[in-house]
């Protein structure tokens, strides 16, 4: 039996009356893994060992009459930048190649003990520094809808990965869209969580002011599912905070008298017609259930993705500093003293991308142009902030698309030009107020690539966006497309 394209709470149900084992579930898993992902390349690393041992002991378990977690038997992939003790983690960079983290993250910690069998770590653009996966140091991920296209990125293993149908649930990370992103272009939902709301013990940082965790499904149930597990406060990571309930409203949930706000420049971004004329099909179909939607007018997200680029450098550009070569990273030859050592370890470690980061991080904070790039931005980023938190005062909601475009070609133009940095510009306001928003799919274009929109909210408004996308999904009839195309897409 194939349970390909059926959600994780389906699964767990068939488990539990003894439907299937979860060493079959696990055998069905590898089965997809095998047959696909030589091609899509969306795991750097698996670990079928230990996820048979862990499959092994849920069936003693559910033989022995024992509770089981609700996320027993569930094949689920995690990004290359969350510690798992005793398995690699590399960020997807040859600093990291043979790192081996002596403890796990605690969303790590929190999706075992909920019974998930995790089958492998997934790729990701070095240090999470990308939008396509192509800046990995190992090779591109592609997207299951077409081969020659990218996932989009950072996190574009765990997007390929649900959207290849190989895992119902997936973790991925965003700074800036690297959640959002991916999801919108491989079909499926991804959910960036509310800044606090979900530990980063264990993840490797990029920026930490706006690093969250967040996981990718094909079925809004098992989003809410797992998320419900991720969040929480955690002793070990401060910026974590208990937040409001994690209630959905279900059955009570009452659209009509909703109040959604459409966001003209955000609109204007849009370069491909077929998204747009999908948003307007959403809101018509809004419209006519009851929900009142109006245009409004907001900060120019250009400038958010400008501010964004000095915040996420200048951040980047200390954290990374822990990188010196010493304790893992590539050990350099023919050097005598300690600064050679770091510069040459770092020099060959890390690719151009995130050297250029780094520099741009140091320079945006240096003396003499501090006051004009750094300070401006933190400026810049509270005006966004604040207008939205205004905003909330009149709207429940945002919609907009996901991003400007569907996914584009691997190694494409786009590669070299700043359009690729483009594709994340409207998921970057949210990420720079720590407000929660959900990519979701709407439906494939002539070529068969998945297009997206975006609902964000604010602060802890999670149930709110996700019963709201269950709500257009019903509406609409736009879910998750989960489609696993080997010989490439018509359009390429
Ligand atoms: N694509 C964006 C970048 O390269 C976002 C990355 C992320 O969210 N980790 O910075």
């Amino acid at each position: 039996m194939s349970l390909e394209n059926k959600s994780a709470s389906y699964i767990f149900h068939l488990l539990k009356k003894g439907g299937i084992s979860a060493r079959e579930l696990l055998k069905d898993c590898r089965e997809r893994f095998n047959e696909r992902d030589h091609k899509l390349n969306a795991f750097v690393a698996t670990s079928w060992k230990r996820a048979e041992k862990k499959a092994k002991k849920i069936d003693e378990k559910r033989k022995a009459g024992e509770e089981l977690p609700p996320l027993s038997g569930i094949p689920i992939a995690i990004k290359d930048n969350m510690a798992r003790r005793r398995d690699t983690m590399t960020c997807c960079s040859n600093f990291l190649a043979d790192f081996y983290p002596g403890y796990s993250a605690t969303v790590v910690e929190k999706l075992e003990k909920a019974g998930a069998v995790i089958i492998g770590r997934t790729n990701m653009d070095e240090m999470a520094m990308g939008s396509t996966t192509e800046k990995s140091a190992y090779f591109p991920t592609r997207n299951p809808h077409d081969l020659h296209r990218v996932p989009g990125g950072s996190s574009g293993g765990s997007a390929a990965a649900v959207g290849g149908g190989i895992v119902p649930l997936a973790l991925g990370s965003e700074t800036g869209g690297s959640i959002r992103q991916p999801a919108s272009f491989c079909g499926v939902y991804g959910l960036r969580p509310t800044y606090g709301r979900v530990s980063r013990f264990g993840l490797v940082a990029y920026a930490s002011s706006l690093d969250q965790i967040g996981p990718f499904a094909a079925d809004l149930d098992d989003l809410w599912l797992i998320f419900c597990h991720l969040a929480g406060k955690d002793e070990r990571d401060q910026t974590t905070f208990a937040g409001k309930d994690l209630k959905r409203m279900g059955e009570n949930f009452d659209p009509p008298g909703l109040r959604v706000a459409l966001p003209r420049e955000y609109l204007e971004k849009v370069e491909d017609e077929e998204i747009s004329k999908r948003l307007e099909h959403v809101c018509v179909s809004l419209e006519k259930a009851g929900v009142k939607i109006e245009e409004v007018s907001l900060i120019d997200p250009i400038r958010a993705l400008a501010v964004y680029s000095v915040i996420a450098t200048a951040e980047a550009s200390s954290n990374l500093a822990r990188f010196d070569g010493i304790r893992f990273g590539p050990e350099p030859e023919g050097v005598d003293n300690w600064e050679d050592f770091i510069k040459k370890s770092r020099a060959e470690g890390f690719g151009e991308e995130v050297k250029n980061r780094i520099a741009l991080g140091a320079l945006v904070l240096s003396s003499e142009y501090r006051k004009d790039y750094f300070d401006r931005a933190l400026m810049v980023r509270e005006e966004i902030r604040k207008e939205l938190e205004e905003l909330w005062q009149r709207f429940d909601l945002i919609l907009s698309p996901a991003t400007p475009t569907p996914a584009f070609e691997l190694g494409s133009g786009m590669e070299i030009s700043l359009q690729k940095y483009m594709s994340d510009i409207l998921a970057i306001p949210a990420s720079l107020a720590g407000m929660p928003a959900i990519s979701l799919p709407a439906g494939l274009n002539e070529d068969g690539l998945p297009l997206g929109l975006q609902l964000m909210g604010p602060m802890w408004s999670e149930p709110l966006l996700i019963d709201f996308a269950e709500f257009i999904k019903q509406i609409t009839g736009f879910g998750a497309e989960v489609k696993f195309r080997a010989e490439g897409g018509s359009g390429s």
